[in-house]
């Protein structure tokens, strides 16, 4: 229900973690965080609260300057641990608010081909999907534009890659998803809410639209894969 995004210069686990409180608002049954740990994809989630996931995170701290966080609302599978999102394989993980609507014709044409789910989740299918273009070494972008085509319904999405830390992907296709621009920094976040305490410059993605982001920016493509321009807005920080 709630979607963030670090490319940052410090730690980004607790300032994930952060940023997910400002989206309490719109109710949540479950939370997770994903960081890149050197080359590796690393999360905890947890059922219930935040305070639920502060806890692994104090018990089990995830380091990295890369991450994505989610507050999810469960449409698809119970609200577990199991089916909290960030969902990923070694090479991939992302976060999704809204409901796949061809999960099921998606999974059993990947399912044939030997793609392993674990979750009850529709989302879990834009994982694999992605995935198995990475498999066939695919690079990300090409992999997500090739899986953003093959996906109906509403979503906001938020990727990260295993073995590149300035790297972000974002997609919007119903729920609001907004780029914040800061200093050597970028982010990616459900609202200015969830953004505020990083940075007052936002860019609103539209419809259909879907962004790379790295360290030094975000090139922002249309839903013909064209790309455009968003102006950049600003916020006041308290909003
Ligand atoms: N449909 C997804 C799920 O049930 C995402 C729900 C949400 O927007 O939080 O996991």
């Amino acid at each position: 229900c709630g979607i963030v995004g670090i490319l940052g210069k410090a730690p980004v686990a607790e300032l994930l973690v952060d940023s997910l409180k400002r989206l309490e608002y719109r109710g949540y049954d479950s939370a997770g965080v994903a960081t890149l740990e050197g080359d590796h994809l690393a999360r905890r989630r947890a059922e219930g609260k935040l305070k639920n996931l502060e806890k692994r995170l104090q018990a089990e701290p995830l380091g990295g300057h890369t991450g994505i966080g989610h507050t999810r609302w469960a449409t698809h599978g119970k609200p577990t641990e199991n089916n909290a999102h960030p969902h990923a394989t070694e090479r991939v993980a992302v976060v999704h608010n809204g409901i796949i609507e061809n999960f099921r014709e998606l999974r059993e044409a990947l399912e044939k081909k030997g793609a392993a789910f674990k979750t009850e989740t529709d989302t879990e299918i834009v994982l694999h999907l992605v995935d198995s273009f990475l498999q066939k070494g695919v690079k990300p972008v090409e992999a997500v534009r090739a899986a953003l085509s093959e996906l109906r319904g509403a979503f906001a999405l938020g990727f990260i890659f295993a073995g590149d830390d300035d790297l972000m992907i974002g997609a919007r296709n119903g729920p609001p998803l907004a780029i914040g621009h800061g200093d050597g920094e970028m982010y990616l976040g459900s609202d200015a809410i969830a953004l505020g305490p990083f940075t007052d410059t936002i860019s609103y993605l539209e419809d259909g639209d879907w962004v790379v982001l790295t360290r030094k920016g975000a090139v922002i493509y249309d839903k013909n894969n064209a790309i455009v321009h968003r102006d950049a807005v600003k916020h006041s920080a308290s909003t």
